[in-house]
């Protein structure tokens, strides 16, 4: 079968469209450059970044020394600058590690160390203090480690941000571009870049940012030096049912095991229950009422009445986690200008702008671009109605009568908010496209009353046929066959 070859020599390719890749796309856009992302999916944040605890942690509880600990302190202190020039939601609402008994208080009070040699803020707190903090507490509950700069941010925006940002900056998306293989001419030194769908790329430096693949996309030019054991996290998901119900994020006091199961609110005000901590094969998103039975008698530690009424759905995601216990991001020894950033298990999330702005500047202080004049930090607004005041929503439906028109009754998403997602650089594509980015379909009905009139809209929109539209990847189409009418 013959290539798709590319005519372009990239300055940079980086293969992944997660949290890491695409913070790794926006920060190179300082630089003046030909730059390309390659995301095997129909869309970015697909995987690792679109399941996990969305916390910003602090920085307390990574090992002194280590890239994690050395990335989470750098991406905390970043996170709410990097979320106000991406218009992101963000929240720095803190969080509570919680002790028992005696034995805990002894690792709280370690962990206060631990947080100073990282340069963390964070304090013990005794019964009194933690229950005027977080009243809805169990009496059991009678220590704490406050860490006052933890925060809560939505993955999947930050996510979508950092590309949006990265494309507005001029670098390339190339979605549905899953790498299969990769040489070096050792003459040249270029990299030529294999695609399933038969594209052939060719460029001078090259990332690997592929989350729990992370192992094997070196493994097709390199021997590498960890292996990713995916571990599973099953979560519960309430409703925003009480802006009050839990302010700050409540983790459990660590074992060797983990972090264990927290109670957190999301930027959203929905509270999640979870994570478990399971062996599992390569990327597993599946959910089992044993499971989540084990995290709710766990979670009732915390808090006696979770009120698991208010249920909308459970979901899982799987942690890229290497057998050595720390990130992987350097250049390979072997292969110039061939950058691994693997691993990176939690706190990932929180670790990403630095991480981002890290090895970006890597590549820059090889390949010596010049700046970018013209690149700009701060993505256009995204325009939410829910921030909005009755006059001002009036004047925005009189001028677009389509912000008028609600699509999800449960999110209230309007028509003038879809169009506007599926339209920006990085946009919507997919019923989970919208999702994503705008919530339409993430509240207590799941899409049922919505999920047709999104359909139409990306149809009409994107200008294709209805049983063209997938819920996801290409085989995820919602119809088979046009329905009547359309
Ligand atoms: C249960 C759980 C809870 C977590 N909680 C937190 C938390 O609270 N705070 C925190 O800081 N971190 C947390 N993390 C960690 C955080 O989610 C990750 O560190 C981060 O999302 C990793 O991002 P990534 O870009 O490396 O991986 P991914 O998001 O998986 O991105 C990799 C991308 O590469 C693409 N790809 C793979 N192979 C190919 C290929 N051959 N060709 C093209 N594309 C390819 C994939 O499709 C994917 O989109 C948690 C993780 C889990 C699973």
């Amino acid at each position: 079968m013959s290539l798709n070859k590319n005519k372009n020599i990239f300055d940079c390719l980086i293969i992944g469209g997660g949290v890491i890749g695409c913070s790794i796309a926006r920060y190179l856009s300082r630089f003046k450059l030909n730059a390309i992302l390659l995301e095997k999916h129909s869309d970015v944040c697909e995987e690792v970044s679109s399941a996990n605890s969305a916390i910003v942690h602090s920085g307390y509880d990574p090992k002194p020394g280590t890239l994690k600990a050395k990335f989470n302190v750098l991406g905390n202190k970043m996170m709410e600058q990097v979320c106000k020039e991406l218009d992101v939601p963000y929240i720095k609402n803190g969080s509570l590690t919680i002790g028992f008994n005696e034995d805990d208080k002894l690792t709280l009070l370690d962990l206060v160390e631990r947080a100073k040699k990282n340069g963390v803020d964070a304090r013990f707190i005794e019964k009194e203090e933690l229950h005027e903090l977080e009243p809805i507490l169990n009496e059991e509950c009678k220590y704490a480690l406050l860490a006052k700069d933890s925060a809560i941010v939505s993955p999947f925006e930050l996510t979508v941000g950092f590309m949006e940002n990265a494309m507005d900056n001029g670098i390339n998306l190339a979605l549905n571009s899953e790498v299969i293989n990769i040489k070096r001419d050792e003459e040249t030194g270029l990299y030529h870049v294999y695609t399933k769908n038969n594209d052939e790329y060719i460029t001078k430096s090259l990332v690997n940012a592929t989350g729990l693949y992370s192992d094997k996309i070196t493994s097709l030019i390199e021997k590498p030096k960890y292996e990713i054991i995916p571990r599973k996290g099953e979560y519960i998901l309430l409703d925003h049912f009480n802006q009050n119900f839990v302010k700050h994020t409540l983790f459990m006091c660590p074992t060797k095991v983990g972090k264990g199961v927290l109670v957190s609110p999301t930027t959203s005000f929905n509270y999640i229950v979870g994570p478990s901590n399971e062996l599992t094969s390569i990327y597993d998103t599946s959910t089992d009422s044993f499971t989540l039975n084990e995290i709710k008698k766990v979670a009732s530690k915390l808090i006696k009445n979770i009120p698991y009424g208010e249920v909308i759905r459970t979901f899982a995601g799987t942690r890229p986690n290497p057998d050595i216990d720390d990130f992987i991001i350097e250049e390979s020894k072997e292969n110039p200008l061939f950058f691994n950033v693997g691993g990176i298990m939690s706190p990932g999330l929180a670790s990403s702008p630095a991480i981002g702005e890290y090895v970006s500047n890597l590549i820059q202080a090889k390949l010596n671009f010049e700046q970018n004049k013209n690149y700009n930090p701060e993505r256009r607004k995204v325009l939410k109605l829910s921030s909005l005041g009755k006059e001002q929503y009036n004047e925005l439906i009189k001028k677009n009568p389509a912000y008028g028109h609600i699509i999800c009754r449960c999110e209230k998403v309007s028509e003038g908010e879809i169009i506007d997602s599926i339209h920006r650089n990085c946009g919507a594509r997919t019923i989970k496209g919208i999702k994503k980015r705008l919530r339409a379909g993430f509240g207590k009905c799941q899409g049922c009353f919505c999920q047709d009139e999104v359909l139409k809209i990306l149809a009409r929109e994107l200008n294709v046929n209805i049983n063209q539209i997938c819920y996801k990847d290409e085989g995820s189409e919602i119809l088979k066959y046009p329905s009547k009418g359309e």
